[in-house]
């Protein structure tokens, strides 16, 4: 059987600038891909629109081109999939799948226990019919462990209905979750590997329920260990992370490389020199699995 072409992809969200934990997922997933011959995607996911920051998807790819991250095809935005998301919905829907929740937060602060990516929604709307357009829509997951081995994480298992609940697949205010989002685009795109970072590892289990119910092939996934500030808080966009610098490119990417465990013995003086010696040189088995290791264990309780 001929070996899958590998298709890698880098999703940021642009609710902001590019920060040095955003640099890593893209170097890890942009060398993991060109060191199996494989070809890199960008994908700008702007499902959210209040999240969007005003120019935020240019400065992005105006950085990825600085640092000089190469994509093929046509950088695909979220924002213009809606009919793909509402085709998946439909789907679901004809399956069974989907029902109408018009819980408030405060019922539904009441009602749900902490799970491991915030409140567990019992399931209280699933038997009621609900007419109300302004409802949101949320998946019947089904029973069941999912177990799926991650290139990084090692076995991962979790029980999405007990850890996460039925979650949302359609906001009341009519956009689509991340989550339906993010497995519709990878299959469309035809995405075999997903190399992101482990705060996303959470997520995983939800996209392979998802994955099955649509019937549609699950990716491999790697999870990068993920970078934390001097107070072992991820970086983000929400805690304003410090944008990385496009006039100096060189630097991030030395840096972002150490990150993940490779040893630069005669630092390259260009970018292209760098780019020169890292395709070759990466490889996932230097990746320090200790790093990021407080986030893991801080807020991944999916057992594995
Ligand atoms: N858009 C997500 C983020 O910027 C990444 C999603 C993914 O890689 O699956 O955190
Ligand atoms: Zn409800």
């Amino acid at each position: 059987m001929a070996a899958q072409p590998y298709r890698g992809r880098f999703a940021p969200t642009p609710s902001g600038p590019l920060h040095f934990g955003s640099l890593v997922a893209a170097l890890g997933s942009y060398l993991d891909a060109l060191s199996h011959a494989g070809i890199w995607l960008v994908r700008i996911e702007d499902v959210d629109p209040p999240r969007n920051a005003p120019g935020a998807s240019d400065a992005i790819l105006r950085t990825l081109e600085a640092y000089g991250f190469e994509w093929e095809e046509t950088v695909q935005y979220q924002s213009q999939r809606s009919d793909a998301y509402r085709e998946a919905l439909e789907q679901l829907r004809q399956l069974g799948r989907v029902y109408a929740c018009t819980c408030t937060r405060k019922q539904l602060a009441d009602i749900a226990r902490r799970g491991v990516d915030g409140p567990v929604y019992p399931g209280t709307c699933r038997a009621r019919p609900n007419l109300d357009h302004a409802a949101a829509l949320r998946l019947h997951v089904p029973a069941g462990r999912i177990v799926f081995a991650d290139g990084q994480q090692g076995l991962v298992a979790c029980d999405v209905a007990t850890e996460c609940g039925d979650f949302v697949l359609q906001r009341a205010d009519s956009v689509f979750a991340y989550h339906l989002a993010v497995v519709v685009d990878d299959a469309a795109q035809g995405v075999s590997h997903v190399v992101r970072g482990a705060d996303l590892l959470t997520s995983t289990p939800r996209h392979i329920i998802l994955q099955r119910v649509l019937g549609l092939d699950a990716p491999n996934y790697l999870h990068l260990p993920v970078v934390l500030d001097e107070h072992g808080k991820k970086l983000s966009k929400q805690t304003l992370a410090a944008p990385i610098d496009a006039r100096a490119p060189l630097t991030g990417l030395i840096q972002a490389a150490a990150f993940l465990g490779m040893s630069i013995d005669h630092p390259p003086q260009t970018p292209s020199e760098f780019w020169e010696w890292a395709v070759p040189a990466w490889s996932r088995r230097r990746i320090d699995p200790l790093r990021g290791r407080r986030w893991r264990t801080g807020s991944n309780p999916c057992k594995s």
